[in-house]
């Protein structure tokens, strides 16, 4: 059988991540970043087999910059390229899986852009440049909210006045759906039970950072809401605040709007915790180590907070198979699980220090100790679970 290979996009404002997946190998022969688009010093990296190279693309766009890497792509393909995969993050009531695209869904996901401003746009930009410049391959949008498009009413409506809801959408949505399904897929086949039968707490954690209450295959609760903003503690995010802040803030310090938004994506989180320090978890474990005081309370915070959470969302299963951890935090910090799997006594979670010592650097396993339920570290792959549902929607290989 031959092999398929799909190009894997996720574009930002002035940025587009890509990998080449192939069906049949496990790492990405070709993948990399094109930054800084649209100024003078825009550059391409990547790497192809193991060697790192850039190149200098001065001034160019979205469009230009694909069109650079487009020979990059047809050579590490083999001239076998079957499909594009973009990541697009806000696909709001719409979209409850992944799709093709056609005028429909851009249409759509540009109606969807009140609810992610900065995000949608970027995504479709990626989009456009990429139908450009491989008009004649299919190109499949995958959403970060899909797979939370499952959600009970009772789980995705605020208590809020219902017109908001009805002629706004203003309702819980959630994010990183992609790599929720993708490790808990994974993590039924790690303890041998069938994803149709299964049921999981999930703890997402990298520069953003949520939790996921996952049965039978389907996502039944998460921390974040309207927006990426809602739920835990983020690197630079401040995850759950009292909602009248907003309005504490403007009446009391004449606050805008704008600098209140700014406030609690950027510069609120681990960064304003720890004093400013970091909002890098690696290097707030380091000063923690030394003794420093704001990177100690970030990490305190930061554990109690998901635990708390990670206890709301036990409150959508009918049982615990297990708990994931996921994400860059998740995936390496074995400090960051132990301190948060010390607070989840009460659901029988007791972990194993040695196994859980075992488990950084892309190494998966379990981290619990016997007797107790599953604790399991699952490193993500949001591009390669982009690719198999790219492939999903094409014509099977004959
Ligand atoms: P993104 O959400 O941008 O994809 P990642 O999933 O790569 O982010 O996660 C980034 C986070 O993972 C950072 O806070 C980083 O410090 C943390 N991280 C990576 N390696 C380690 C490690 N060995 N110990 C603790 N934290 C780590």
């Amino acid at each position: 059988m031959s092999t398929r290979n799909v190009l894997v996009i996720n574009c930002g404002s002035s940025s587009i991540k890509f990998a080449l997946v192939g069906e049949s190998r496990a790492d990405f022969p070709l993948h990399g970043l094109a930054e800084r688009l649209g100024s003078a010093d825009a550059i391409l990296r990547w790497q192809h087999d193991n060697q790192r190279h850039e190149q200098a693309i001065a001034g160019s766009d979205h469009r230009a910059a694909l069109a650079a890497l487009l020979p990059l792509v047809e050579q590490a393909a083999d001239g076998s390229l079957h499909g594009i995969g973009h990541r697009v993050v806000h696909g709001g009531e719409h979209f409850t899986a992944a799709g093709l695209i056609g005028a429909d869904t851009l249409a759509a996901i540009r109606a969807t852009t009140p609810l992610a401003p900065l995000h949608n746009p970027a995504n479709l930009l990626g989009i456009e440049a990429a139908m450009a410049v491989f008009p004649e391959l299919p190109q499949v949008a995958v959403f970060d909210t899909a797979f939370h498009q499952t959600l009970p009413a009772h789980a995705y409506r605020y208590a809020l006045p219902e017109a908001l809801y009805r002629d706004h959408g203003v309702r819980r949505y959630g994010f990183h759906g992609t790599s929720h399904r993708y490790v808990s897929h994974r993590a039924a086949d790690m303890a041998g039970l069938a994803t149709g039968d299964s049921s999981w707490l999930c703890a997402h954690l990298g520069n953003g950072a949520s939790t996921c209450a996952i049965v039978n295959g389907q996502s039944q609760d998460t921390s974040m809401g309207l927006t990426p903003l809602e739920g835990l503690v983020m690197g630079t995010r401040s995850g759950d605040v009292d909602p009248n802040l907003h309005g504490h803030l403007a009446r009391t310090l004449g606050w805008s709007l704008d600098k209140i938004d700014a406030m609690l994506n950027k510069e609120s989180g681990l960064l304003a915790l720890s004093g400013g320090l970091s909002n890098d978890m690696r290097s707030l474990e380091q000063a923690r180590d030394q003794g420093h005081a704001g990177a100690t309370l970030a990490i305190e915070v930061f554990c109690y907070r998901l635990a708390k959470s990670l206890a709301a969302m036990s409150c959508a299963l009918p049982r615990l198979d297990g708990l994931i951890f996921t994400g860059g935090i998740g995936e390496n910090s074995a400090l960051i699980r132990s301190k948060t799997v010390a607070s989840l006594g009460l659901l029988g979670l007791v972990i194993d220090h040695e196994a859980n010592a075992a488990c950084v650097r892309g190494q998966s396993g379990a981290i619990h100790a016997a007797g107790h339920p599953r604790i399991l570290v699952v490193p993500t792959n949001e591009e390669r679970q982009i690719a198999l549902d790219t492939l999903a929607l094409l014509d099977p290989v004959l």
